[in-house]
């Protein structure tokens, strides 16, 4: 009780809108037009240091979903004519094509995650045709790690026998919650059996690891439906759990306008279903990670984090050891490691650009050596939960993060010591705020930095 006490009133003072750092700079600092040449040039530099010493890694979106999730703030197209695979399948072979051109080794590909949208509204028969036509020009790594993003509602037998034929063995379910008064508000009616059978199937047939993404803060969701959701997720025992904080911006996800903003938990009441989430997660073996990540201590991921090896990218968290992802297909990331360049978010501008055999390249950013430094201060912050400064950036560490880290240390987020930030156990749920004090784009745009502060958990 003493914990939820404290946990409360620092939310409520870290509570706004922030960045969960899954690149950066993060997307809103990126310029809205960047030099394809020079983008072509970095990406063939680095693929050629990266390829040889760790492979690289592979990232598919695949955005086409049958129906509207009213939640939801991903790039999803919506549509029951399945004739649309095709074209899209067209697109996205082209794309690998003109990467394939830049590439003068052979890809050795050490991570693959198929995301979308539904990657599962695509036919097995379908997606086996991608997968094999981006493998037959790749090498697979011997350690490769496979997944992909499964509905529960629509992943046949047949997708995962398919999917563990070519390597997969992990597969993340968008269960969100169990609750069918919450299903209906959200539009995602999904029977609790659909996702037991989903999960029995994938680990009959073989998949290592099933995880689940659930989401507090959805309209309608109380502490007792919570914790029936947590219950039954626990009763399945999923390898790893993002439990997600649900954001309402109805400005830029107009389907979240569809429903009655009254049935929304208050800040104070999402706190709480955050909290009796996580005290159940962490009663039935759970470890909490970090930023909304929690993982059994069987789980690789959980091993990652132990070891020091957890990475951070546009998936997420990853226990992948590439620093080279390539994003194919509408509104895809791609992440150099010195670059970062985002695909069109428009279908028919990104079929346009590929059919006439160019990149969709819309946005990125090439990072500085700043950049680069300050983006390691913060993956070691939400990797390892501490970070070590070198003293040349102690001068701009002065300026712009310690007025925030002081502050911090006064909550009892972490504690600070000579060119040393470690981050305590409370403020594991305040990573993105401490990550924040290391934004130097953040800070500089925020001139007195009140609005640095996120909603924390
Ligand atoms: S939540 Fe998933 S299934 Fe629902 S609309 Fe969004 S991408 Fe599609």
């Amino acid at each position: 009780m003493e914990v939820e006490k404290v946990n409360s009133i620092l939310v409520r003072k870290y509570n706004t809108p922030a960045p969960r750092y899954t690149s950066y700079p993060t997307v809103p600092f990126w310029n809205n037009e960047i030099d394809i040449e020079q983008w072509k040039q970095v990406f063939k530099n680095k693929f050629e240091e990266q390829n040889p010493i760790a492979g690289i890694s592979l990232y598919l979106h695949l955005p086409f979903c049958e129906s509207l999730c009213t939640y939801c703030g991903c790039n999803k197209k919506i549509t029951t004519n399945h004739k649309v695979e095709e074209e899209y399948l067209l697109a996205i072979e082209k794309e690998w094509v003109i990467y394939r051109r830049l590439m003068k080794q052979t890809p050795v590909i050490r991570e693959l995650h198929i995301g979308g949208g539904t990657p599962t509204f695509f036919s097995p028969r379908n997606l086996q045709r991608l997968l094999n036509f981006i493998l037959k020009s790749s090498i697979r790594h011997p350690r490769h790690e496979f997944s992909i993003e499964g509905h529960p509602n629509n992943t046949t037998r047949e997708h995962l026998k398919m999917l563990y034929g070519l390597g997969f063995r992990r597969i993340s379910y968008g269960v969100q919650d169990n609750d069918h008064e919450v299903q209906k508000i959200i539009n995602r009616i999904q029977p609790f059996e659909n996702v037991k059978a989903a999960t029995e199937t994938a680990r009959e047939i073989g998949f290592t690891s099933v995880n689940f993404d659930l989401i507090y803060g959805l309209p309608l969701q109380t502490p007792e439906s919570i914790e029936r959701t947590i219950n039954q997720t626990i009763e399945l025992k999923p390898d790893r759990i993002a439990f997600y904080s649900y954001a309402h911006v109805p400005w830029t996800s107009r389907a979240q306008r569809l429903f009655d903003e009254t049935h929304l938990p208050s800040p104070e009441k999402k706190i709480l279903l955050y909290l009796k989430g996580k005290e159940l997660l962490i009663k039935n073996g759970y470890i909490d990670i970090g930023m909304d990540h929690f993982a059994l201590p069987t789980d690789e991921l959980f091993l990652a984090w132990k070891e020091g090896r957890l990475h951070r990218n546009f998936m997420g968290y990853t226990t992948s050891s590439t620093k080279f992802l390539l994003g194919l297909g509408v509104s895809s990331i791609s992440d150099t490691g010195n670059a970062f360049a985002q695909n069109n978010k428009s279908l028919h501008e990104y079929y346009e650009a590929v059919g006439e055999n160019k990149l969709a390249i819309k946005k990125g950013f090439f990072l500085s050596e700043e950049d680069e430094a300050f983006r390691k201060y913060i993956l070691d912050i939400i990797c390892k939960g501490e970070v070590s400064f070198s003293s040349k950036h102690l001068p701009l560490l002065q300026q712009y993060s310690f007025p925030h880290l002081t502050q911090l240390e006064k909550d009892g987020l972490l504690e600070l010591g000579n060119q040393r930030v470690t981050v305590t156990e409370q403020g594991h749920n305040f990573l993105r705020n401490i990550c924040a004090a290391f934004d130097l784009h953040l800070q500089r745009h925020t001139k007195d930095g009140k609005n640095m502060f996120s909603q924390a958990i």
